[in-house]
């Protein structure tokens, strides 16, 4: 009977979950997609603390557990700047896959506890589930570090090429296999720890050749492989909740990796395999000398207001200057003056998937005025201006004309095409992959060179006067 209990309340936090999932898919449905999915969490761990019936000592010990775990979890929660989100996601992916590790550990060393068995004798559904619940663990784990360095700037973005290295990692995948087999033969801990040990080896020689312009997919992919360590620890232990939650993430990260390859142009088994993303270009290394047009905020101001239409074009340079309320004001204001404006967002704008459009939505952008690259892409032509306001990568023409360059072929905003392009930022410096735009250097750009922020703001002035 209290099986059959727990196993409901769990089928109803895994709904809640797939109703969280649908409703953070749109800007106006995401506070309640999360609210779903805080309450189906909080039922699985009210079930599990329920029905699990530990000891005194044993649910003394949880609790210490949420509670440290949750205050670390929300004070960084409170503290992280948004533009430093992709790491915070990596990093917690690696504690989830050094979790599965662990359980995997647990579980081999005192199977009594588990319910799979006795030491020597453990069931072999549950050795198989354990095996692979590790090996993906392992790799999520040091796989998750390596992606967390990259996007920290603490190692470089630049793809590492070991020589051999797909037969390499293949040896090492063939390797997994037999060790995997003998594990569930012979239940041995050299097996098992053999596993680990590979398994942490391929994890690192999966991400270090990726390079930066791929990240975006990395992230995406580790979050599908955490959520599959998630689902092995959930058969292990015997937890439904876990195995579906588990699936629920594997499945969706899959699925936004395929999406993000198929938005970048990028083949998904080159990204998995790695090596794809290119070295880093120098910054205008090529000896030639070249001019640029620098404009100030009356300018752009006076550019914009005499314009039919503009297409604002924000970037990750608008999320470190958190300029999205200034912006939101200077659209008004040329709306008022009967200007056209619209926002056309890149899939990998900014540094995590949708984080323009959260931004603009925390300015109360109305929806209707966010369109998606290949929904707007055609109206740049059509345009006076384009207000290009810390983007870079995603406007540069190299991936579009340059066959030699690492971001060939992922397809950008054609911000060129407008009359005139307005570009805000700090400096003639390249953006996350590290190459230089071209851009700048044409006759229909103006460089409003300045602070993402304060130049908008400027700009809002000279419209007012
Ligand atoms: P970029 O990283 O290409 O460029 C951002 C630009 O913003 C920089 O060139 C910088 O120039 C400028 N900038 C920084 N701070 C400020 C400021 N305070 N005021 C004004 N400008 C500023 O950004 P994009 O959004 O164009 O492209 C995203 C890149 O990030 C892509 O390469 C993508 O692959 C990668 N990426 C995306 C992820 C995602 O999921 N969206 C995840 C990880 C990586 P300057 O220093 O001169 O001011």
């Amino acid at each position: 009977m209290s099986a059959n209990l727990a196993s409901f309340l769990y089928l109803v936090s895994g709904v809640l979950f797939i109703m969280a999932l649908r409703g953070l898919s749109h800007p106006t449905t995401s506070r309640q997609g999360n609210f779903y999915g805080m309450v189906g969490m909080g039922i699985a761990i009210l079930t599990t603390l329920a029905f699990a019936t530990p000891s005194v000592g044993g649910f003394l010990l949880i609790v210490l557990g949420l509670a440290i775990g949750g205050s670390v979890g929300a004070v960084i929660a409170r503290r992280i700047q948004m533009t430093k989100m992709p790491q915070l996601v990596a990093a917690f992916h690696s504690l989830v896959g050094l979790a599965a590790v662990m359980v995997a550990a647990a579980a081999l060393y005192s199977p009594e506890s588990f319910n799979i068995g006795t030491v020597g004798a453990i069931h072999g559904q549950a050795l198989v589930e354990m095996s692979l619940g590790v090996a993906i663990g392992a790799v999520t784990f040091t796989g998750s570090i390596i992606a967390f360095l990259k996007l920290d700037g603490r190692m470089s973005g630049k793809p590492i090429l070991l020589p051999m290295r797909h037969l390499v990692n293949a040896g090492i995948g063939v390797a997994l296999v037999i060790l995997i087999a003998m594990l569930v033969m012979g239940q041995s801990p050299t097996a098992f720890w053999l596993i680990v040990i590979l398994s942490l080896a391929l994890g690192v020689l999966i991400i270090i050749p990726i390079g930066g312009a791929d990240m975006p997919v990395v992230v995406s992919m580790l979050n599908s492989y955490s959520g599959w360590a998630a689902a092995g620890i959930g058969f292990t232990l015997g937890n439904l909740a876990l195995i579906i939650t588990g699936a629920l993430v594997g499945s969706s990260g899959a699925i936004l990796s395929y999406i993000m390859c198929k938005g970048m142009n990028r083949s998904f088994i080159s990204v998995i395999l790695g090596g794809f993303g290119g070295e880093t270009a120098a910054v205008a290394d090529d000896g030639i000398e070249r001019t640029v047009k620098q404009g100030s905020a009356d300018d752009a101001a006076y550019l914009m207001q005499n314009a039919q239409k503009v297409i604002i074009v924000p970037g990750y340079g608008m999320a470190v200057a958190q300029a999205q309320h200034a912006l939101r004001e200077m659209a008004d204001k040329l709306k008022e003056a009967g200007v056209e404006v619209k926002y056309a967002i890149h899939p990998v704008a900014g540094r995590m998937p949708g984080h323009m459009n959260v931004l603009l939505a925390e300015a109360q952008v109305p929806y209707d005025e966010v369109f998606e690259l290949e929904d707007i892409n055609s109206e740049f032509s059509q345009a006076d201006v384009a207000y290009v306001i810390g983007a870079n990568d995603v406007t540069n023409p190299a991936a579009r004309d340059d066959k030699s360059s690492p971001i060939y072929g992922m397809p950008i905003l054609d911000v060129d095409k407008a009359r005139t392009c307005l570009f805000v930022k700090r400096s003639l410096g390249s953006g996350y992959a590290g190459i230089d735009n071209t851009l700048f250097y044409k006759d229909g750009t103006m460089m409003l060179l300045g602070d993402a922020k304060k130049m908008t703001e400027d700009i809002v002035k000279a419209l007012e006067s």
